[in-house]
């Protein structure tokens, strides 16, 4: 099978980027979701750990669990299905209706919609949502929003960021009242944390910049961070064809010289997304992929043992006309990780 190699020294740069730029380690909170975007989630929570991070953030209490050991505090996006408790989880509470879903003492994020409308209550229900919290006797650890548009040139995020601004004065007033403590505050993903000059909330949830990748408007001046992830596939044969002969499904290649060619063992079905035989796709080291992607075979004009796919997935993402995230993200689980 193909394997994923994880570079712990850019790992670690990107993390030391992170961290100096909110001011310590301590506020960064590293997003480990479906897989921690196709890493590893055990191999990134390992690293994580290791570099002296102590909070992440998941999808599913199932992911939680897993990775319990090695953080302080772990956020739940989406699951409150509590079969297990731990002091160190906390429930990101979407709707008014979570709040009645969740037993006595656990530990809450509130989440508040300032104009993504995807998730979290509305501002207008803020008051009556810490009021159920403090009734239902549920720790109220945390107050986040999410923004639609930090990565694009545009006032939407300052436009969130100020409705975000009363959010917090509105918390801290009904807290007190309520005799509360103040909870964290938290909006930023890793295209907003970059827009902040002065980073000046409690956390931030970082996904995709510890990969190594932003999306961001490169009109902001981003910074210079490592992709984490190299793709490698091992050779199952070698042959040589004659000039005019045809490579793969359709027999979208065609040979202008006699060449020798070799067979690797990955495909669409490892999650490496299809080309479609159209898309011109060269490798780090140069080699061309030819013709389509089979389910578990790509052809390659190399006879190498072993070739490295990618080692940075922007031009990859380019052609496949998608995201960054979605390249790695979309990374059969199973595929062999190696730290190195
Ligand atoms: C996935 C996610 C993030 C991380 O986003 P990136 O753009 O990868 O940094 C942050 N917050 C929430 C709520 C998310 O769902």
């Amino acid at each position: 099978m193909a394997k994923i190699v994880l570079n712990k020294s850019h790992y670690f740069h990107n993390l030391k980027i992170i961290s100096e730029h909110v001011g310590s380690k301590e506020k960064v909170a590293v997003v480990l979701k479906d897989n921690a975007y196709g890493h590893g989630l055990l191999e990134i929570a390992k690293l994580a750990n290791e570099f002296g991070i102590e909070n992440a953030v998941v999808r599913t209490i199932e992911e939680a669990k897993k990775i319990e050991p090695f953080f302080r505090q772990i956020l739940i996006l989406a699951d409150n299905n509590l079969n297990t408790y731990s002091h160190s989880f906390h429930i990101v509470i979407n709707t008014l209706e979570d709040i009645q879903r969740l037993p006595e003492n656990t530990n809450v994020h509130l989440k508040v919609d300032t104009g993504m409308h995807r998730n979290g209550i509305s501002i207008e229900t803020l008051e009556e949502a810490i009021l159920g919290i403090y009734k239902k006797k549920l720790n109220l650890t945390g107050i986040l929003t999410h923004y639609r548009s930090a990565d694009e040139l545009s006032c939407d995020f300052f436009w969130q960021r100020s409705v975000f601004k009363q959010v917090k004065s509105e918390t801290k007033i009904i807290c007190e009242k309520l005799f509360l403590p103040i909870p964290k505050f938290h909006s930023a993903n890793s295209s907003g944390l970059f827009r902040f000059k002065n980073f000046d909330e409690d956390l931030v949830r970082v996904g995709i910049a510890q990969y190594g990748y932003l999306e961001t408007n490169i009109i902001f001046s981003n910074p210079k961070l490592k992709p984490v992830m190299s793709l490698w596939a091992n050779k199952i044969a070698t042959r040589t064809i004659k000039k005019n002969q045809k490579v793969g499904y359709g027999g979208t290649y065609l040979a202008k010289n006699d060449m020798k060619i070799s067979t690797y063992d990955l495909g669409y079905g490892d999650g490496f997304l299809r080309l479609n035989g159209t898309q011109k796709y060269t490798t780090p080291k140069g080699y061309e992929i030819l013709g389509r992607v089979s389910m578990d075979n790509i052809s390659i004009n190399s006879d190498d043992d072993e070739v490295c796919i990618f080692d940075d997935v922007k031009e990859l993402a380019k052609l496949q006309n998608t995201i960054t995230y979605e390249i790695t993200t979309t990374l059969n689980p199973n595929i062999p990780k190696e730290i190195r």
